[in-house]
């Protein structure tokens, strides 16, 4: 796998939220919230993001790490996707697959980044952005090429994959039933898929975006606890972009790009004293598919193709054909600057930091 800049396939930034206003409060900060008092730094020209440990003693050295970009928490929704997503939408617009994982502890920002506040143009995230990007590239294009956009949504819960687009399963009266799980196939032909996934056919940014709502609606029946289901499952936003256009021969050729966009569970360590039993296992799934995720990035980024464990979790087994390869990857690692945090921050930044 090649490193060198400008054709990387797995790009890893990460992204520092502001101080809310509590945690300034907390920590004994009068000014706004945002403007500093937190314990990451960070230069966006050299890409590094320096860490302080709020408990140290006076003169130890400060961790620091280097990514592909950073992003502070003054940065702009429209920097990071025009910087570091824009390349990844224009390679699966040529036909290539292409994943953008946000991975982080609940609470930093993954799902700002990643939908961020649709009816604010400012505040608009990776999911909107890309949408536009897709249609007004359909609308430019000459007219001797023909899309079709399709979308799926899905999450991944205790490793079971569940549709979210399938109204049979989440309709209100079925509360009690658990929904269906769906199971994971390959064929030569599509390579691995999930069978039985609804997949709606979109014409417009609005079109997708009804698609987009539908599911975040279906994901909400049935949880007793919104924030704690979303921070324990993995949503995945799946875009298929397909152009057939004739070739120089008068025949029909056809390019298929697909596009998975991924908000990951809170990357928090899950398994804390006093759990038990099912608590305990479903945390433990958490952790082994975010870990899983981990040794298939840090393989593909070491160049060690050969041997890429996507076996190990139902995430990695799923997105097998969009990571490697041809396939680009974006990984945003999102932190929160609240020295309370100081353990989860290091461990993202660690977790990222393998995943160059
Ligand atoms: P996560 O999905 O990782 O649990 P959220 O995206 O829900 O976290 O973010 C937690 C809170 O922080 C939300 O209120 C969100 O609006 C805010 N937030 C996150 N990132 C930013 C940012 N870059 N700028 C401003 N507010 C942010
Ligand atoms: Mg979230």
């Amino acid at each position: 796998m090649s490193k060198v800049k400008g054709c990387e396939t797995v790009k890893v930034v990460v992204r520092c939220r502001p101080l809310n206003r509590k945690e300034a409060g907390a920590a004994g900060f009068h000014g706004t919230p945002g403007a500093g008092g937190g314990i990451v730094e960070m230069d966006v020209r050299l890409g590094q993001v320096v860490l302080r440990n709020p408990r140290a003693p006076p003169g130890e050295p400060h961790k620091t790490f280097t990514f592909d970009s950073v992003y502070d928490a003054s940065s702009k929704q429209r920097d990071l996707y025009d910087e570091t997503v824009r390349p990844l939408i224009d390679s699966v617009l040529d036909g290539f697959n292409g994943t953008i994982f946000a991975y982080g502890q609940t609470g930093t920002g993954k799902t700002y980044t990643m939908q961020g506040a649709w009816l604010d143009p400012e505040k608009r995230g990776v999911i909107p952005n890309a949408f536009e990007h897709v249609f007004t590239h359909i609308s430019r294009s000459s007219a001797d090429r023909q899309y079709l956009v399709r979308a799926s949504y899905l999450e991944i819960y205790r490793e079971e994959i569940r549709d979210l687009l399938d109204h049979n399963v989440h309709a209100p009266n079925l509360h009690t039933q658990t929904p269906r799980s769906l199971e994971l196939r390959e064929s030569p032909e599509s390579g691995v898929y999930v069978r039985d996934l609804t997949s709606c056919v979109c014409r417009s940014v609005k079109e997708v975006e009804e698609v987009m709502n539908v599911g975040n609606q279906a994901r909400s029946v049935g949880a007793t606890d919104m924030n704690e289901h979303s921070s324990r499952s993995h949503t995945l936003f799946l875009l298929t972009v397909e152009c057939s256009q004739a070739g120089p021969d008068g025949r029909q050729h056809i390019r298929v790009g697909r596009l998975n966009l991924v908000d990951l569970a809170g990357s928090e360590r899950q398994a804390k004293t006093g759990v038990h039993g099912e608590r305990l296992k479903e945390a433990a799934k958490i952790n082994l598919s975010l870990s899983a995720l981990g040794n298939v990035i840090s393989a593909l980024a070491d160049g060690r193709s050969g041997h890429v464990p996507y076996r190990d979790s139902k995430l990695t087994r799923l997105l097998q054909d969009s990571l490697g390869g041809n396939a680009k990857t974006v990984m945003v690692a999102t932190l929160g600057p609240a020295p309370q945090h100081f353990e989860e921050t290091l461990t993202t930044l660690r977790y990222a930091n393998r995943a160059k």
